[in-house]
């Protein structure tokens, strides 16, 4: 049934609906509220100044409405709660005025201004509170269609159906009701049972689906055949003893791995994660090198153009006695330049590629590419491979994360690949030691900072990002320049770096940093990932609040680059709990497993997130034990090929088998 033919529902609004995809009473129905409010009398005895309250009582004193102009008014009145008499202002309904007079019963949700014995109302309603708690759904707005109104419409559907996908014994397992029943609760639910009963069903099959799909791509990954190889590995092993320096345990493992990966005929979709300056580049470009020698051209995106141009000088001087041609490509090449490499690219005249998402770009046809390799992976979201697969290319493909996060979390996310951790950081490193300070302690801040500069030691200065507003960032980054310029202006350099700035200014700050012209750098988070300049040894990040934990680490990363003792000072007056732990540890792992406690996966990984991890009901850390079910039953199903009974599931699979 199309819901346009539901009672009240005209040709406007089924527009409305039909413009997030939502056409039939059946997908109405799936769309679930967001969060659920208690609809229960407040103690008032219990709240405080600002509490949010809910109460019934009756209306004391006639309203009188004040008008600010045509639209805005504000409206109040003494209303009796039995123990209590209350003020009730309330904004812009003085069209209610005529119906509330002295003697009726009202119910006002809204906050308690305890110091004022006032109630600040965002609602009224005309009737008591039931006598037993309600549970209302609360919906996401739709254009201008209200919570209330889609409750209203959604209560109105008396037909719909629903695609039950999860097998019958797996709902006998875990005592999970129907499908149907459990829409219609989470959309009414009478009480709290009903509403776990309703999202019970919903959650699992949420997560059991999602699952089925990363492990039927893992299974079926195995049988998909790669690029056929033939690699002397004594060439790569000539490659590897020519370095600068020895691999740790943990790098060469990853290289023997990627090397079985890429000689094997299956198609290699690895993650390597590892904390910041455990040295992923070299596993990287062995990696590249491995692909080289079999004679296909490499790829290499960094998620920004700063880090793209290190990579190329970092290969460029690796590479330097290997007649190999690696080219760069971003975004801000002018357009000759571009079709230039378009051009040589084609006729394999460029052997490695680096570059940013231009990479991939509709332009770029590669000639054979064999590998891709994706730094700083979870900037772009789990699933690139869409890209590749508009391309037509199938080749290799290894993603580099300094996001590390717990191995079993890792095994669930990134269902679909293997992953190898860096674990082992390359040796001669000293802990940064990290201290926590707050805005009045700035004093010592730059005492600290005063000792790194006379040892001719770098340091970085970081200003927090505030996405919504360019104007602000701008300004906490020349606020902060006046402070380093009237404290250190006279002793040192001092350079900025911002998002506003091009492309060439930022190279040219960078460039100076690097060759020590510059000694203190004031940035935004536009250093985060990946940047190495050995010499910097402090890192003072102020308004630390701001950050993620995993954040945080990332640009602790920055420094601790060498044998020299570096340092990481968190300037911050709020928070100082949660920040603790950075001053505790400086194992990757177990900060980002704090962070996903606190924070969730969904800011672990960054915006960019994948769409396939956007739930709808469930999520992913508080409903992680659920996930553990759903991934184990799914594998089973699949591994037994019972999933061959469930025709629905098989036809899901088959949609969702396109992603690379
Ligand atoms: P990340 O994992 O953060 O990308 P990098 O690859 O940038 O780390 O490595 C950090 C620094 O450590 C680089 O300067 C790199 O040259 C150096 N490095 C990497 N591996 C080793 C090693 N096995 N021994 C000594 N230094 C190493
Ligand atoms: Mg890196």
């Amino acid at each position: 049934m199309k819901i346009g033919d539901l009672k009240g529902i005209g040709p406007k609004t089924e527009k409305i609906f039909e413009n997030i995809g939502i056409i039939t009473t059946d997908d109405l129905m799936g769309y679930y509220p967001f969060r659920y409010d208690v609809i229960k009398r407040s103690n008032i005895q219990e709240l405080v100044q600002d509490d949010k309250i809910i109460i019934d009582g009756i209306v004391e004193s006639r309203a009188s409405v004040f008008f600010f102009n045509k639209k805005m008014n504000k409206m109040t009145f003494k209303f009796n709660i039995g123990t209590h008499l209350l003020n009730v202002v309330i904004f812009n309904r003085g069209f209610l005025k005529s119906k509330i007079n002295i003697g009726v019963t009202l119910t006002i949700i809204g906050k308690y201004d305890k110091m004022h014995n006032t109630i600040v109302a965002s609602d009224i309603r005309f009737s008591k509170l039931p006598s037993i708690p309600v549970i209302e759904p609360i919906y996401h707005q739709i254009g201008n269609i209200s919570s209330s109104q889609i409750r209203t419409i959604i209560s109105s559907v008396d037909n719909f159906d629903v695609i039950e996908y999860v097998p019958e014994y797996l709902k006998e397992k875990y005592k999970l009701i129907e499908k149907k029943q459990a829409v219609l609760k989470v959309h009414n639910p009478k009480n709290e049972l009903e509403l776990k009963q309703g999202m019970a069903y919903l959650k699992y099959e949420e997560l059991f689906l999602f699952m089925l799909k990363m492990n039927s791509l893992k299974l079926n990954k195995k049988n998909k055949i790669g690029l056929i190889r033939n690699v002397d590995k004594s060439l790569l092993e000539e490659f590897i003893n020519n370095l600068p320096f020895e691999l740790t345990i943990d790098q060469r493992n990853c290289v023997d791995k990627i090397f079985d990966d890429l000689n094997s005929s299956n198609r290699m979709n690895r993650l390597v994660q590892g904390d910041v300056g455990s040295g992923k580049t070299i596993v990287a470009i062995i990696a590249l090198y491995i692909n080289y020698l079999s004679g296909y051209q490499g790829a290499l995106m960094a998620p920004t153009e700063v880090l793209a141009y290190q990579h190329i000088s970092n290969l460029k001087n690796i590479f330097k006695n290997y007649n190999i041609n690696i080219e760069i490509l971003t975004g801000s090449l002018k357009q000759k330049e571009k079709k230039e490499i378009y051009k040589r690219l084609e006729n394999k005249e460029i052997d490695i590629l680096i570059g940013t998402h231009a990479l991939f770009s509709d332009d770029v046809t590669y000639n054979n590419l064999g590998l891709v390799i994706t730094d700083e992976q979870h900037r772009f979201g789990v699933n690139q491979r869409s890209n590749l697969k508009n391309k037509g290319i199938t080749p290799d493909i290894l993603y580099l994360s300094a996001t590390p996060i717990p191995r079993t979390y890792a095994l669930t996310i990134y269902g679909d690949m293997d992953v190898s951790s860096i674990k082992t950081m390359p040796s001669g490193r000293k802990e940064v030691i990290t201290l926590l300070k707050n805005n009045s302690e700035i004093k010592d801040v730059l005492n600290l900072m005063y000792e790194e500069i006379k040892k001719k030691h770098q340091i970085y200065v970081i200003a927090p990002l505030i996405e919504e507003s360019d104007k602000i960032d701008l300004e906490n980054v020349n606020k902060l320049e006046e402070k380093m310029t009237s404290a250190f202006g006279k002793v040192c350099k001092i350079g900025v770096m911002h998002g506003k700035m091009d492309k060439a200014e930022k190279d040219k700050v960078m460039e100076d940093f690097k060759n020590g012209d510059i000694t203190i750098l004031i940035s935004t988070t536009v250093i985060e990932v990946g940047v190495d300049v050995k010499n910097a040894t402090m890192i003072v990040i102020f308004d630390s609040y701001r950050f993620g934990l995993s954040q945080l680490h990332q640009l602790r990363g920055r420094v601790g680059r060498n044998d020299l003792q570096s340092y990481c000072v968190l300037i911050s007056d709020k928070e100082a709990e949660r920040l603790d732990i950075m001053t505790k540890t400086t194992d990757g792992f177990k900060i980002s497993e704090e962070d996903f406690k606190l924070r969730g996966s969904g800011d672990l990984f960054g915006v960019k997130q994948s769409g396939d991890m956007n739930f709808r009901l469930a999520d992913f850390k508080n409903d992680y034990n659920i996930l553990i079910k759903a991934k184990e039953d799914s594998l089973d199903l699949l591994t037994t090929n019972n999933i061959n009974n469930y025709p629905r599931l098989i036809e899901l699979l088959s949609d969702s088998s396109n992603l690379d």
